[in-house]
């Protein structure tokens, strides 16, 4: 049988039920679990369901399910609640009982063959199907509760999830839909149905192509519970949800219309009632346009999917055994059918976008209808609580800072489900939220973490495919958590090899915050609560043409540049150089043609040691050559590269993951062995490595060096064509999606306008675009976003840069 056949085989009702009797399940709850109580026989669309009384207070429900339920999809059903309340304690959701040995799920044998048996406490509370039509307040609060829960679900995901072959699944719509129009028994019902489906049918595409995440799919009203207050004054905490059987991992406007559907049936206008529960999951967890604009067609689905398998299994199963439990919201499904038909679509759409908080043209800027002050203040709110619970030495980003609670690709989502183009992060590399790297991170965490000295097979996985980027002989590799870690242990290998401290560095660089790294870091040794330079740190001046002491307008340029550093470096004598190939906190300076490599000769020759940062640089970010080191020595006339002793790796590594690392030769990893062992409780765990492996395998896939390359080449043409226009940009630099342009104050003016800088990033974050500034007198801004920036996101911000800077100079 084919997947799709046997999602509708489901259709059938309860294949598989075990045919369980009262008297049975109290005996298991008595042997199990220890408790003795009368059993009662409780509705159930799949499990068999009992209720347990020992005292009114004490109550529980025995679950047994279908013999073919797999073991996945009952392990879903424990672990989701428990992440949901572990995310949000104001989230009621089932609670298993463990049994007397400590398990939760426990195998009995029925009707000859095996059920999974398991207890949970019995939730109090009146089923808000009895409430009849619903107020104001409970419509929010229901909406409220579904968003909550989808955010507390934000980050679960289970390997029961991805089983989508039951008729409930939102990929199985379509399937049951087109199967259960002939069903309808009704002529006039059928013509409703066939005309919802055809509109529904349209958007159907762009619903599924959503981002998923893992849904209850079933919040109706029946499962949603009132357990405290009143219906006229019920706020999220007031409710409890019951029954995670239909989770699934689908897009989650499916989870808002889901519970929209079957109270809103209810309400005098169901689509009014359908766009206040919208409102109040907006509050909890804002849908994004696109997915506000995907709500009327994952209702109408919903509705044709519960309206349709009550059709087809009332047409295959006796009435007396279809049982009551699906049939009796069938009334209110169909008002939410009939409105849905009788109202014009765009009039639908418009309800649901304004419901949802999204204009018409003005993409997310209006704020949820009923994202009322409290929301705004949750921003203010968490900066006090910053303020009393961290040092001011953390600092944030914007005077008016932005309270992010997703990210997606290249956009970071606020709490009012605004998308920002984040154009500084150059840690989540390969895109905000990844799905590959999230779920090799969730797949790994579930199945092993330990460390290095244990065997295991992703550490030398990583480690083979880390170093295939790499040249030789870089052939060792040491893991660490961070790009700071990375380079102070670079610093321990070079420094008991050579003997002596003595270190190179760039003017303006910065290499990490360990304290090792603060000493060499004149980045931080110059600037506020910096100190005196370390007897053994030497520096060389950035070699930035534009500004730096050798101009690229001098005849000699760059061979003074390169003579001046050849002096400084050989007067060091034999020391360790710690660079970046391209300057990153140096103000995205690229050393001119033949640079880097006379001062790793230099190195070389005064038999010191070189260490390539490329922790802001690496994994593809400049382009095809994969590492800056290569990239810099690239180009007409350059000699084949020189390769450093020890490359340090860090930030992008794991998108986001803690995961830094050292690669260093054969040669000086021998001698770094001095007897003491080298060892790092993190470094190189399981779960570090796969998200790693992860991050390479989707470079690969997505070719994302070759598209930073290409979409970079057109950013810099766009910013040089800006420069000719506005004097303000004074020059434009960088590789790759590793840019940046420096303000100066005027025409020929090479004086750094550092304000302006800091203004002009205020001004691009009110058009939702995230830039940052840089370089010793912070007069550059920065471009690093994540790879899978676009060519359509180039020229949004090369238009909106263009605007920006007509209206202030
Ligand atoms: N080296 C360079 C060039 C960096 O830019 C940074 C961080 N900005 C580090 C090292 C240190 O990395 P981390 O903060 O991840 O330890």
């Amino acid at each position: 049988m084919s997947a799709d056949d046997s999602a509708l085989a489901l259709l059938d009702p309860v294949p598989g039920r075990p045919g369980l009797k009262p008297d049975e399940a109290g005996r298991v709850a008595a042997e199990v679990w220890g408790i003795h109580a009368a059993a009662e026989l409780l509705d159930g669309e799949r499990d068999r369901n009992f209720l347990l009384t020992v005292t009114p207070e004490e109550r529980y429900v025995l679950k047994a399910a279908r013999a073919s339920e797999p073991g996945e999809r009952i392990a879903l059903q424990l672990a989701m609640p428990v992440h949901a309340r572990r995310q949000d304690a104001s989230l009621r959701v089932p609670r298993t009982v463990p049994a007397i040995d400590g398990v939760h799920v426990v195998h009995r044998r029925f009707d000859e063959r095996n059920h999974a048996v398991r207890l949970l406490r019995y939730q109090d509370g009146v089923a808000l199907s009895a409430f009849g039509a619903p107020a104001p307040a409970l419509l929010e609060a229901a909406g409220r509760f579904a968003g909550r829960l989808q955010r507390a679900l934000a980050d679960f995901s289970h390997p029961g999830l991805s089983s989508q072959d039951f008729p409930w699944a939102p990929q199985q719509a379509q399937r049951v839909v087109e199967r259960a129009a002939p069903e309808i028994p009704a002529r006039e019902d059928r013509e409703v149905y066939g005309r919802v489906a055809a509109t529904a049918e349209a958007g159907w595409t762009e619903l599924l192509a959503l981002p998923a995440a893992a849904l209850h799919n079933d919040l109706n009203d029946d499962n949603l519970l009132l357990v405290s207050g009143s219906p006229e004054r019920a706020a999220p905490a007031d409710l409890a949800a019951l029954d995670f059987g239909d989770a699934v991992s689908g897009p989650a406007v499916v989870e808002a219309a889901v519970t929209a559907l079957y109270i809103a049936g209810r309400a005098p206008d169901p689509l009014e009632a359908a766009a206040a529960v919208v409102a109040g999951f907006c509050v909890e967890r804002p849908l994004t346009r696109g997915e506000a604009e995907a709500f009327p067609t994952a209702l109408a689905l919903r509705a044709l999917v519960s309206a349709g398998i009550a059709a087809i299994r009332s047409a295959s199963v006796p009435a007396a055994t279809a049982g009551s439990y699906l049939l009796t919201s069938q009334r209110f499904v169909w008002r939410v059918l009939a409105a849905l038909d009788r109202a014009p679509q765009p009039h639908t759409r418009r309800r649901f976008l304004e419901a949802a908080g999204h204009g018409l043209s003005d993409v997310g800027r209006a704020r949820p209808k009923n994202a009322a002050a409290s929301e705004v203040s949750s921003a203010d709110a968490l900066l006090e609580a910053r303020r009393r619970r961290f040092s001011r030495a953390l600092s944030v980003s914007y005077r008016d800072p932005i309270q992010v609670v997703r990210g997606e690709g290249t956009r970071l989502f606020d709490e009012q489900g605004r998308a920002y183009l984040d154009m500084v992060n150059n840690v989540c590399h390969v895109g905000h939220a990844h799905p590959r790297v999230a779920e090799a991170i969730a797949r790994q965490a579930r199945q092993l973490n330990t460390n290095t000295r244990y065997l295991y097979r992703q550490l030398t996985d990583y480690a083979d495919r880390l170093l295939a980027t790499l040249p030789a002989p870089l052939e060792v590799v040491f893991f660490t958590n961070s790009g700071s870690e990375a380079n102070d242990l670079a610093l321990r290998i070079a420094r008991n090899r050579l003997g002596r401290r003595e270190t190179i560095v760039f003017e303006g660089a910065y290499h990490g915050n360990l304290t090792s790294l603060i000493e060499i870091s004149p980045y931080k040794l110059d600037g506020a609560g910096g100190g005196p330079d370390p007897s053994w740190l030497h520096r060389l001046p950035l070699p930035d043409g534009f500004r730096g002491r050798f101009r690229d307008g001098d005849d000699d340029f760059p061979g003074a540049l390169i003579r001046d550093a050849r002096r400084r470096v050989a007067a060091a004598g034999p020391a360790t150089l710690v660079s970046e190939a391209i300057l990153g906190c140096g103000g995205q300076v690229v050393p001119p043609p033949g640079y880097l490599r006379a001062v790793y000769r230099a190195v070389r020759e005064a038999s010191g040691i070189i260490v390539a940062d490329e922790v802001q640089t690496g994994f593809g970010r400049i382009g095809r050559s994969f590492w800056a080191f290569l990239e810099v020595q690239r180009g007409p006339g350059e000699r084949p590269p020189l390769v450093p002793d020890i490359v340090t790796l860090g930030k992008p590594a794991g998108n986001g993951h803690p995961l830094g690392a050292v690669v260093t030769t054969r040669e000086l990893a021998t001698s770094f062995e001095t007897g003491m062992e080298y060892f790092n409780t993190f470094g190189g765990n399981p779960v570090s490595c796969a998200a790693g492996l992860a991050v390479l395998e989707v470079l690969e896939q997505e070719s994302l060096p070759e598209h930073a390359e290409r979409v970079g080449k057109r950013l810099f043409e766009g910013l040089e064509e800006l420069a000719g226009r506005y004097p303000t940009i004074g020059a434009v630099r960088g590789r790759g999606l590793f840019l940046g342009y420096e303000l100066v104050t005027g025409p020929g003016s090479r004086t750094p306008a550092t304000r302006a800088a800091t203004a002009l990033v205020n001004r691009l974050r009110g058009a939702r675009i995230l830039n940052s500034t840089d370089g010793p007198d912070a007069n550059v801004i920065k471009i690093k976003p994540p790879l899978p920036f676009s060519l359509d996101d180039a020229d949004h911000y090369l238009e909106v840069l263009d605007r920006t800077l007509s209206e202030t100079t």
